[in-house]
């Protein structure tokens, strides 16, 4: 799968430019001209690496990074300064941006900037099988890597809760029956008796919600079994 790229450029020909030579190393770039737009992309997608121009139409790139890490702060951020722009510079880094070039740069230097940006950033991988990561509440999960980030930290995931993590986003929004969730996750006959599927909810609740005790995430529907809420809710 494609690395996603957001642009937030307003100068048409350095946006063309930057456009054109990252897809041809293989990235899918969305191009946006405004910060505005860049905020309703970010929130409604997934970008491995946002690329953000400090000047910008409407709301400036500074805005827009501090924005978006008050939601997510593992998103990578290069600002784009243009020359002379050193207090530019130092609000973009202390609004949360990982990294800066200043305009006029080379391509070879961007590119550079921008694939170094990408393997310091822990979700990626080189060669094949990046692992795709789900994001929800304050945690991001990758289930190829068998790992999560939450709040609490990085934790490591066994296969079966790999598997019950699957199957819940697999049908997020979905009421999953007990039966359902033994014969996905274990491969038991649903009319085994087990508190392990009990014991398996607390769990995840412990991992992964804000509140274990009441969770928003990982719902219990009294007499039907559990459903997963990406967004959280009750
Ligand atoms: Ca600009």
């Amino acid at each position: 799968m494609k690395l996603h790229l957001l642009l937030v450029e307003d100068e048409p020909g350095i946006a063309r430019g930057l456009v054109f030579n990252l897809e041809e190393e293989g990235f899918k770039v969305t191009h946006v001209e405004t910060g505005e737009e860049a905020l309703n992309r970010v929130w409604d997608d997934h970008f491995d690496l946002v690329i953000l121009d400090v000047m910008l139409p409407g709301i400036s790139g500074l805005e827009v990074c501090q924005k978006i890490r008050r939601n997510d702060s593992r998103l990578p951020i290069i600002m784009l300064t243009a020359r002379g722009e050193e207090q530019d510079r130092i609000d973009g880094l202390s609004t949360g941006a990982d990294d800066y070039l200043t305009k006029p740069f080379s391509l070879d230097e961007f590119m550079l900037r921008i694939k170094g940006m990408l393997r310091r950033s822990e979700w990626y991988r080189p060669g094949s099988g990046l692992g795709r990561s789900y994001r929800f509440g304050d945690n991001e999960v990758n289930l190829k890597e068998q790992k999560a980030m939450t709040a609490r930290g990085e934790i490591p995931l066994t296969e079966l809760e790999v598997r019950m993590l699957r199957t819940f986003f697999q049908q997020e929004g979905e009421i999953l029956s007990r039966a359902e969730l033994l014969t996905a996750v274990w491969g038991m006959a649903p009319d085994t008796e087990t508190r392990t599927l009990d014991n398996f909810i607390v769990r995840m609740r412990k991992y992964f919600e804000t509140d274990p005790s009441s969770p928003v995430h990982f719902l219990t529907v009294r007499g039907r079994g559990y459903r997963f809420s990406r967004l959280g809710g009750q």
